[in-house]
């Protein structure tokens, strides 16, 4: 597939400031580089993936999933009113998909928390695959970490793996998965091995409490310095493998 340059592309929807979005009103407008108006192909291509019965009955029900999250829906004016957690929606969700075996790839970080995850939705009736991010317990210099790379120097650390993860779950069969609290990267490989359809519960955030939102939320204040600060150019980055602590 032919990859298109963003400067070609030029869209950005985080940046439209059109106040009646043509992708949200029937009679509504758009920019120039508004990919509602431009992008039909690939629009009318990606339609067509809905039309897969498995894919439709998932979409449909993640919709439904979405409407039942508010109240007082049919009163005008409306007034947003969301009722429910993420936990209490990953719940329903489940129930509502019919799905018996959940699987879960967890942070070792995180093992508490996957622990009180798994046992809230057995309560519930699910079978809970669950898999730790060092399954398999493999030295981090397999995959060429180089010791002053870990966390703590001059330790035994096993790698995170989530490959393995998406195997074993793939292997159990799970009918979904959820990720908890996965590393950056680590995550991405996870989503990339794993063939069932997958959710995020929570993701790695080491200072806010896996709320990286907190870090947006400030920008403005206490968070200022991510659009003041330089983090440094790819080599430096590289070459960055001991903390300031050490140096
Ligand atoms: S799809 Fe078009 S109208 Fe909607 S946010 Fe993107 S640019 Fe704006």
């Amino acid at each position: 597939m032919e990859v298109i340059k963003m400067e070609d592309l030029g869209c950005n929807c985080a940046k439209c400031l059109v106040a009646e979005k043509i992708c949200r009103l029937e009679k509504g407008k758009g920019p120039s580089s508004c990919p509602t108006k431009k992008e039909g192909p690939t629009l009318a291509e990606a339609l067509e993936r809905y039309d897969d019965p498995e894919i439709k009955e998932f979409a449909r029900a993640a919709s439904v999933q979405e409407g039942s999250c508010y109240t007082c829906r049919d009163v005008k004016p409306f007034v947003m009113i969301p009722t429910k957690s993420r936990m209490e929606e990953l719940i329903e969700f489940s129930q509502r998909m019919g799905y018996k075996r959940l699987g879960m790839a967890f942070c070792g970080g995180l093992t508490h928390e996957a622990s009180i995850l798994s046992e809230i939705l057995e309560k519930h009736g699910f079978e809970v695959i669950a898999v730790s991010c060092k399954v398999g317990g493999i030295p981090k210099e397999r995959i060429g970490v180089k010791d002053e790379e870990k966390i703590q120097i001059g330790e035994f650390e096993s790698m995170c793996n989530p490959i393995a993860q998406a195997k074993i779950l793939n292997q159990a069969g799970t009918d979904f998965n959820i990720m908890l609290g996965l590393c950056l990267g680590h995550d991405s490989l996870f989503l990339k091995f794993v063939d069932g359809l997958t959710t995020v519960f929570a993701v790695k955030d080491r200072v806010t409490g896996h709320n990286p939102m907190a870090a947006l939320y400030t920008s403005r204040s206490y968070y200022q310095r991510l659009m003041k600060m330089e983090f440094g150019s790819p080599e430096e980055m590289k070459g960055q493998s001991v903390s300031k602590r050490e140096e």
